[in-house]
C-alpha cells in the first residue's frame, strides 16, 4: 500500500480508539517515526500535511532537518547519549526519553547555553525489562522533581514502551501504570503533566484506550 492509503489508514484508526475511549481525537497526536525511510517519504507524508516527526538517532535526526522543511517539528525519541546533547536540542523541539538526573541536568544546561526550550518526557520503565531503559517507578518522583525544578527545559509528561507483542493484559499494565504514575506525580508534586508518550504500530489501540496523547508509528507507515 502507499504512505498515503497507511497514513489514512492509521489516522483513522487513532481516531476510531480515542473514540471507543471517550476521548478527544485531537487529544492524541500520530508521531511519524521516519528512522526507517529517507527523504523522499518524509516528504510524502509532509506533503500530506504531516508536521510532526520523530527520529532516534542524532546523524539521522541532523540528516533530515536539514534537508526539510523549517515548519516541522521534529521529535527525539532514541537515547541520548550525553556527547549528543547540544546537537539534538538544537535540532528537536520535542524529546520523549530522558532516563537519567544526570541527563536531565545536562539537557538542561545545555538549552539554556543554546537559548532553546524543548518540551521533554521522562522515560519510565514500567515493565521493568532489564533490556528497557528509563527510570524505574521508584525513581520517577526523584526525576520529576529534578526536572520540574530545570529552567530551560519544559517537563511535560511521561514516555514508556511495552514489552513486544505482549498480551493485552500486560499492555494495560503498562500503558495504564504509565498513566497512573503520572497522575500520582500530579497531585504529590502539584505538576501539571499533559503528555503521555505510548504506543506503537502493534500497540497503539491500547496505549490511547490508557490515555496516550502521542502514539509513535513508525512500521505501520511504511508497510
Ligand atoms: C522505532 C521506534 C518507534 C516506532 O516503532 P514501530 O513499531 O515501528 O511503530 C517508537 N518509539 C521508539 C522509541 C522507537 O525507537
Amino acid at each position: 500500500m502507499s504512505i498515503q492509503e497507511n497514513y489514512r489508514i492509521l489516522a483513522a484508526a487513532v481516531a476510531a480508539a480515542a473514540k471507543r475511549a471517550d476521548r478527544d481525537p485531537e487529544e492524541v497526536l500520530l508521531l511519524a517515526v521516519t528512522k526507517s525511510v529517507d527523504l523522499p517519504q518524509v516528504q510524502e507524508l509532509y506533503d500530506l500535511g504531516v508536521r510532526h516527526f520523530a527520529e532516534n538517532r542524532e546523524p539521522e535526526l541532523l540528516r533530515k532537518t536539514a534537508a526539510m522543511p523549517d515548519d516541522i517539528v521534529w521529535h527525539f525519541i532514541g537515547p541520548l547519549q550525553s556527547n549528543k546533547v547540544r546537537k539534538v536540542v538544537k535540532n528537536a523541539q520535542v524529546i520523549h526519553a530522558l532516563d537519567s538526573i544526570a541527563l536531565i541536568e545536562r539537557v538542561d544546561r545545555i538549552c539554556g547555553e543554546e537559548n532553546r526550550h524543548p518540551d521533554v518526557m521522562l522515560e519510565v520503565n514500567v515493565s521493568g525489562e532489564t533490556s528497557k531503559g528509563g527510570f524505574t517507578v521508584s525513581e520517577a518522583a526523584g526525576a520529576a522533581k529534578v526536572a520540574a525544578n530545570c529552567k530551560n527545559i519544559h517537563f511535560v509528561g511521561l514516555m514508556t514502551m511495552a514489552p513486544n507483542h505482549a498480551e493485552e493484559a500486560v499492555l494495560h499494565q503498562v500503558f495504564g501504570g504509565l498513566a497512573a504514575l503520572r497522575d500520582q506525580l500530579e497531585k504529590d508534586l502539584g505538576l501539571s503533566l499533559p503528555v503521555l508518550s505510548m504506543g506503537m504500530s502493534g500497540d497503539f489501540a491500547s496505549a490511547i484506550a490508557c490515555g496516550a496523547t502521542i502514539v509513535r508509528i513508525g512500521t505501520a507507515l511504511f508497510v
